[in-house]
């Protein structure tokens, strides 16, 4: 790094990396820990000892006195449990950081969810550092703590965490790439999967937010009346930056750069008081981490600024919901095997794997939808506005062409069908942007990495990204077993294949291609008749979080993790209670949050409305005015028969609470909100006792 961009950024400097290894430890130690990081090896607990005594001068050199092992547990959330370095040794207080510290942690974490992977008598789990994601600082007002990334298992090794099945997953694709390659005679490699995680979020003043106690208490508005001005001019989009959320953009990305996250971009979105940030991508998953602390720190800046940063799917009604887009892509040896390159050598790696993903994508899509699922995902997928709940592949015109051709093979089907031979013709340039115009597909293809568009704002990228990266392993091992087979490949140098080896690879893709372009789609994804169509080619539908989960107790599904090493079938079985668990509970606190707002504050606005409005009426009357009488009277029946809906919504939907069934809370609630967003326009601004769209979304 330069002086310049140093001063400037001060990027990483709250990391331990490279030029900490450098300063902090011996040559020799240096050089090790540098290697098992880069082969993402676990760390030797020989030079264990000396890296702790490094780390933790160079974080009390930042001012730390605690340090925690950090990781990534069900809840979908990060989790920390400090401990200080200070040790009182034979009466003195001492400073002290062991290796053993450093590598295992034993939080006593039996409040975490397991889905039935332990039992309370055998709680206790264990955290392990992954050294493939560096040690930082993380700061607050007045001191710092050193924060370990780390694994968190039970003791019978099972993964309690989303990082252990990421990791595992990433050693799957790269096994997979690794056999694949050497068909294609490339040098042994180390394989590394990239994300980008643009990230979506809404900045509410939080002078508004602490009155909105569904705000507060799930991150969404229940109720709330459309403003009259939503997002229908589309001026938000790109527009100018407000100052107020500027300075705030400008703290965060200060405290990013920092950590050594390369924030990159900012702008408004399309909906009011939306924003997002995108950082520049990296190795999938340090990526996963960092985007960990993006949420986090958007979250605390925000409070710095008089702001909530609320990263809720769909905080609002009637305007865009909040994604994060995971950018992903497949490196051997630095090489992106996304990118189509520009001559047939290197086209033939990328048809192959491009033909690895559209058929990975349609065989398991029920998968990938599955690591979407949640309840504020539901209100986004499937909506007007967001990818729909079809999972299917966007590649755009122009490779659509070629992947017809490609199927065509040697054969003319029809005169206006160039064939196309892996080998001998050369791909035509595909430009980027030619793939970038479809914003309605859950899965786009973008030029030289796939953009899966259906993750939630709040969702931690390992999901989707263990779901993608397994059935991408998959797929390339299948084709990398069929070309085997062939017995065609091994011999040729780097960059020469024989005529039979691309004539045996055409044949597969060919198949492949068949049996699986019904999950391409080019079209508009938001278009009614799409999932009329999706349901024609046989594309599974899931509309919302029970129905997607289901795929992950399907035996074939738990089938494919065991075999690549990336679940047991108990971990999986684990996940898919823990989800359908969380779903539930989420799902009551906003019936029940719904049931006392409703309850507690606006019956009694309502009431003390239509009270008066009597009141108004019956002095009218007494001293004889007729006129506004009319209008009185109609406005008495109309908050009255409001109050009326008002008590059967409430009672409805406290009925519903008692049930098991989560579909009949969610249609209680609707059904509620529609009674309450009526009264809105009712009830004198003044005298309403949330504040409004309006105030929500453009007072900031
Ligand atoms: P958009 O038009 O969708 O904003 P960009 O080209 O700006 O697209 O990229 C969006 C994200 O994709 C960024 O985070 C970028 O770093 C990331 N990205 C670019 N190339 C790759 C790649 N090879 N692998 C993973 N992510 C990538
Ligand atoms: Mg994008």
């Amino acid at each position: 790094m330069t002086e310049e961009t140093k001063n400037a950024t001060h990027f990483g400097e709250d990391v331990f990396g490279d030029e900490a290894i450098r300063t902090y430890l011996s040559k020799e130690t240096a050089k090790r820990l540098q290697a098992t990081i880069r082969e993402g090896k676990p760390l030797d607990p020989s030079i264990a000892g000396e890296v702790a005594h490094g780390i933790r001068h160079w974080a009390m050199d930042r001012g730390a006195t605690h340090y925690t092992h950090w990781f990534l547990p069900m809840t979908g959330s990060t989790a920390e449990k400090h401990d200080s370095f200070l040790e009182i040794k034979d009466g003195e207080p001492i400073m002290l950081f062991s290796g053993k510290n450093l590598i295992v942690g034993e939080p006593d974490a039996s409040s975490f969810p397991s889905g039935g992977i332990r039992s309370t008598f055998e709680a206790r789990g264990y955290t392990a550092w992954d050294p493939t994601s560096p040690a930082f600082i993380k700061r607050h007002g007045n001191g710092a703590t050193l924060c370990i990334p780390t694994a968190f298992c039970a003791y019978t090794g099972e993964a309690l965490d989303k990082k252990t099945p990421l990791l595992r997953s990433m050693q799957a694709l790269d096994k997979s790439v690794k056999r694949l390659m050497k068909l294609f005679a490339l040098p042994e490699a180390h394989t590394g999967c990239t994300l980008g995680a643009e990230q979506e979020y809404f900045l509410v003043d939080k002078k508004y937010w602490e009155k909105r106690p569904d705000l507060v208490l799930t991150g969404r508005t229940l109720f709330g009346a459309p403003s009259a001005k939503g997002q229908q001019l589309e001026d938000h989009y790109f527009g100018t930056i407000p100052d107020r959320v500027l300075s705030f953009m400008n703290d965060v990305e200060r405290e990013l750069w920092k950590l050594g996250i390369p924030a990159k971009t900012r702008h408004n979105e399309v909906a009011p008081a939306q924003f997002e940030l995108a950082p520049q991508f990296e190795e999938l998953n340090l990526a996963s981490d960092h985007n960990m602390l993006v949420m986090d720190t958007l979250r605390n800046v925000a409070e710095r600024h008089g702001f909530k940063c609320l990263l809720h799917e769909k905080p609002y009604a009637g305007v865009n919901g909040s994604g994060k887009h995971n950018n992903w892509s497949v490196a051997y040896g630095g090489r992106n095997l996304l990118d189509p390159g520009t001559n047939p050598d290197e086209n033939a790696v990328f048809l192959t794997m491009l033909t690895a993903v559209i058929e990975a994508v349609d065989k398991h899509a029920d998968l990938l939808r599955a690591s979407v699922a949640g309840a504020g995902n539901d209100h986004r997928l499937g909506a007007n506005e967001a990818p729909p709940a079809v999972i299917s592949i966007y590649v755009g015109d122009q490779l659509a062409d070629v992947l017809d051709r490609l199927e065509s093979g040697g054969k003319r089907s029809h005169a206006s069908v160039k064939p196309m031979k892996i080998g001998v013709d050369t791909l035509p340039v595909i430009p980027k942007d030619a793939t970038d115009r479809n914003r309605t597909s859950p899965f786009a293809f973008t030029g030289n990495k796939f953009e899966f568009r259906a993750p939630g704002s709040s969702v931690c990228c390992s999901g989707p990204m263990t779901v993608l990266n397994t059935i991408v392993a998959e797929a390339v091992d299948r084709i990398a077993g069929e070309l085997e087979k062939a017995k065609v490949a091994g011999k040729a140098k780097p960059g020469e294949h024989t005529p039979a080896f691309h004539s045996a690879l055409q044949k597969i893709l060919q198949a492949s291609l068949k049996a699986h372009k019904r999950v391409v789609f080019n079209g508009n994804g938001y278009e009614a008749e799409w999932p009329m169509e999706a349901a024609r080619r046989g594309l599974p539908n899931a509309p919302d979080t029970p129905s997607a989960l289901a795929a992950l107790a399907k035996q074939e599904n738990a089938a494919l993790f065991v075999k690549y090493g990336v679940m047991t079938e108990r971990e999986l079985l684990s996940r898919h209670e823990i989800f359908l668990e969380e779903y539930a509970k989420k799902v009551r606190i906003e019936g029940t949050c719904a049931r006392d707002i409703a309850s507690e504050m606006i019956f009694p606005a309502v009431k003390a409305e239509y009270l008066e409005t009597i009141d108004a009426f019956a002095k009218a009357e007494k001293v004889g005015v007729s006129s506004g009488t009319a209008a009185l009277r109609e406005s008495i029946v109309e908050l009255g028969s409001g109050l009326d809906s008002l008590r059967s919504g409430i009672l409805k939907l406290e009925e519903s609470l008692g049930l098991s069934s989560d579909a009949a809370v969610l249609t209680a609630m609707q059904a509620l909100r529609t009674t309450v967003d009526s009264l809105e326009k009712r009830v004198a601004d003044s005298r309403w006792p949330l504040p409004k769209y309006r105030d929500l979304l453009f007072l900031y």
